[in-house]
């Protein structure tokens, strides 16, 4: 058994849950001041899912099923650029770019896209077939960016409102964060929130409904986002920093 570290609500702080239940030898709860539901323990060790080996990412660098991915990522990707044709002497970066589906299409779009991928494996991985700047770490990134995206990743972050306010401090001054996440208010989730595919609690530690998602980026300094829901069970957020 791992040494566990124990989650509180990271919207609002508190750590009185409703019990829902265990999965994957992790307890899922329901925060009773906001209604966030959420993973309650994750590994010491957490980190290294993603820095360590190819585990993770196994599905996405195997050349099948990762081409397969790869198309239905460029086809998603595609449909979110839409909203971005307006801006001017565009620079991008995709956050957990992972294969670099998004940081390619980017670049293939005009865009000045680099990615940021902690395993770096994938990177190197990314890196190849983009031609592009893959980081494996913030360090090296150079703000500002006029888009930074998160596809499919805030839901693995422990601390979502730091790794927000970092986003925001490296977005111009108009910039845009887009962020993606499995809805955690959807009918089909609260109906079954233990058997639903996207309850994995070995990785995904936060469920964000509408509401919770837009209190958390409230809370990292933006103003309220515009939502979108392009694929059914995701909630999809844009939305520009405050200051
Ligand atoms: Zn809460």
């Amino acid at each position: 058994m791992p040494i566990m570290l124990a989650n509180i609500c990271c919207v609002c702080g508190s750590a009185d849950i409703e019990h829902l239940g265990e999965k994957h030898g992790r307890d899922i709860g329901k925060c009773t001041v906001c209604g966030l539901i959420y993973t309650l323990q994750y590994a010491l060790d957490y980190g290294k899912l993603y820095t360590e080996g190819s585990l993770y990412h196994a599905e996405r660098i195997g050349h099948i099923p990762y081409r397969s991915r790869y198309l239905h990522d460029l086809h998603v990707a595609a449909s979110r650029i839409e909203k971005l044709k307006h801006i001017q002497h565009p620079r991008s970066l995709d956050v957990g770019c992972a294969n670099g589906a998004f940081v390619e299409l980017m670049r293939d779009n005009g865009w000045r896209s680099e990615g940021l991928e902690l395993n770096p494996g994938m990177a190197i991985w990314a890196t190849e077939h983009t031609g592009c700047t893959i980081h494996t770490s913030w360090e090296t990134v150079r703000a500002p960016f006029q888009v930074i995206t998160y596809h499919d990743v805030i839901e693995h972050v422990t601390d979502p409102i730091a790794e927000l306010e970092r986003a925001r401090d490296h977005l111009t001054l108009d910039g845009l964060l887009i962020l993606d996440t499995p809805d955690g208010g959807a009918p089909e989730f609260l109906a079954d929130v233990l058997g639903n595919k996207h309850t994995k609690p070995l990785e995904h530690l936060w469920f964000f409904s509408q509401q919770s998602l837009e209190e958390l980026l409230r809370e990292a300094g933006f103003f309220p986002p515009e939502i979108d829901r392009p694929i059914p069970g995701k909630i999809v957020a844009y939305a520009r920093r405050c200051s």
